[in-house]
């Protein structure tokens, strides 16, 4: 039977997103229908039930999950988002992506996802660290070192990743670092871990750059979402000699032509908490900020953000995804039409799961490397990743987005190819 090809283009779900690059990229490739109809389906999905004490003594319960996409190379990863719109669609959507990245980087990872349906702004850290612990017990039977490696995403940070250790390991009785990534040093994280999705950002920003012969000096870069990754991006974009005009977070966003300094605006998000407020720049909308002339834009906040409604009037001449799906299928189609270059997050955003295996394989030889290692060893993964999705899309005539499914999905059908089907 034929694998069934559905897609609405009003509907802009993460997940509808995530079927349809893979069916457009199956029928590209000529994929065994077989493998197309495996890779569709995630592998195993938990829903579980979160229930923890409040601070005054009341029960709250949240839905929480975690869905292993494809382990066929090796241990799922992936990382554990707390939002209010988490649902089991988005998470499903951002583990098969996973899947992709980690085949296109080339790290023996399977993908995975976890999320929990929970605003952490109305608890407190208290709270937040009992219902961790108890997400962490629930999803026990299926994380571990050798299966499933959870790491931070949304809202989650190294604290998180301590908590979820700490639990991990009081219930096998030995200290386990392993089990999770993104962990603090001082229990088993990795240097360099902190900025290794922003770093790779900028690796993949430059090397878009240099692919269209433009230099990186005085580019102009405006950044959606100041969280861990689009604030470590505005840093070291801006110390590379970037100049960071626009940053925005839920709250709001900052426009300043001659370019913004990402150490005040740290100080000020430090202290308010947004970036909203901040003197000596103008004020401007999440929205305005996606529409703005500027050299690069970096969308590092949520999925869905460029649709078919404004794609028409994004000016930016390369997009960098920091974020996972923040371009609707409908959407990206529009710019390219448009000459947008489009560094897709399977590939953009790779530096986070990249450093991540690092830390892994520096947790299970317990033997640990210094940072320069670390970013040395991650220029390379992504430079050469960038290097062979940018080949691939000159060769047959695709789209980056197109060319890195194919090299992902590809790689992953090879290793389900060669497996055979089990029983
Ligand atoms: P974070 O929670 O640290 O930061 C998220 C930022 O986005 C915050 O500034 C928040 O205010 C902002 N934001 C939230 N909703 C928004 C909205 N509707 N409009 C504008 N801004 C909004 O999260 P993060 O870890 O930086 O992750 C950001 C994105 O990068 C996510 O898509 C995540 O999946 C992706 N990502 C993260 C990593 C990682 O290592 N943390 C790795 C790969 C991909």
């Amino acid at each position: 039977m034929e694998p069934q090809v559905i897609h609405d283009p009003s509907d802009d779900s993460a997940w509808e997103t995530a079927l349809a690059q893979l069916d457009e990229v199956a029928e590209l490739m000529g994929l065994a229908p077989g493998v197309h109809e495996i890779l569709r389906n995630p592998k195993r999905a938990l829903i579980v039930s979160v229930p923890f004490r409040m601070d005054d003594g009341s029960t709250r319960v949240y839905q929480g999950y975690r869905v292993h996409h494809n382990v066929t190379r090796g241990p799922a990863k992936g990382g554990i988002r707390y939002h209010q719109d988490v649902t089991l669609d988005e998470v499903k959507a951002l583990a098969m992506w996973m899947t992709w990245k980690c085949a296109i980087a080339g790290i023996p990872f399977g993908g995975a996802k976890g999320g929990v349906t929970v605003d952490p702004k109305q608890h407190s850290r208290a709270e937040l660290e009992r219902m961790t612990r108890r997400y962490a017990s629930e999803i026990l039977p299926f994380i571990g070192p050798e299966k499933d490696i959870p790491a931070p995403d949304m809202n989650t940070n190294d604290e998180t990743m301590s908590w979820i250790m700490d639990t991990y390991s009081m219930n096998t009785g030995y200290s386990v670092p392993g089990v999770v990534t993104g962990k603090p040093v001082s229990i088993g994280g990795s240097k360099g871990r902190a900025g290794a999705t922003s770093r790779g950002v900028m690796y993949m920003i430059f090397s878009a750059l240099k692919s269209l012969g433009m230099s990186i000096d005085e580019v102009s870069v405006a950044i959606q979402g100041y969280g861990k990754v689009g604030g470590h991006a505005a840093q070291l974009l801006h110390d590379a000699g970037c100049r960071v005009v626009a940053v925005s977070d839920a709250r709001g966003g900052l426009y300043r032509e001659k370019g913004l300094d990402p150490e005040a605006i740290n100080r000020q998000a430090m202290e308010v908490g947004s970036v909203a407020g901040y003197p000596g720049a103008e004020e401007i909308t999440n929205a305005d900020l996606l529409e703005l002339e500027c050299d690069v834009l970096v969308p590092a906040a949520i999925e869905g953000v460029i649709t078919v409604k404004n794609a028409d009037r994004v000016r930016a001449k390369v997009i960098c995804e920091a974020a996972n799906g923040p371009i609707t299928f409908e959407a990206d189609k529009i710019l390219n039409e448009n000459g947008v270059v489009v560094v897709p997050d399977i590939l953009a955003n790779s530096g986070g799961v990249s450093v991540s295996y690092f830390e892994w394989v520096q947790d299970i030889q317990a033997y640990f490397w210094d940072e320069e290692e670390v970013n040395d060893r991650l220029r390379l993964i992504m430079e050469r990743a960038f290097g062979e999705v940018h080949s691939l899309s000159r060769e047959k005539g695709l789209s980056m987005r197109q060319a890195a499914h194919w090299i992902g999905v590809g790689r992953v059908a090879e290793a389900h190819l060669t497996r055979g089907l089990f029983p």
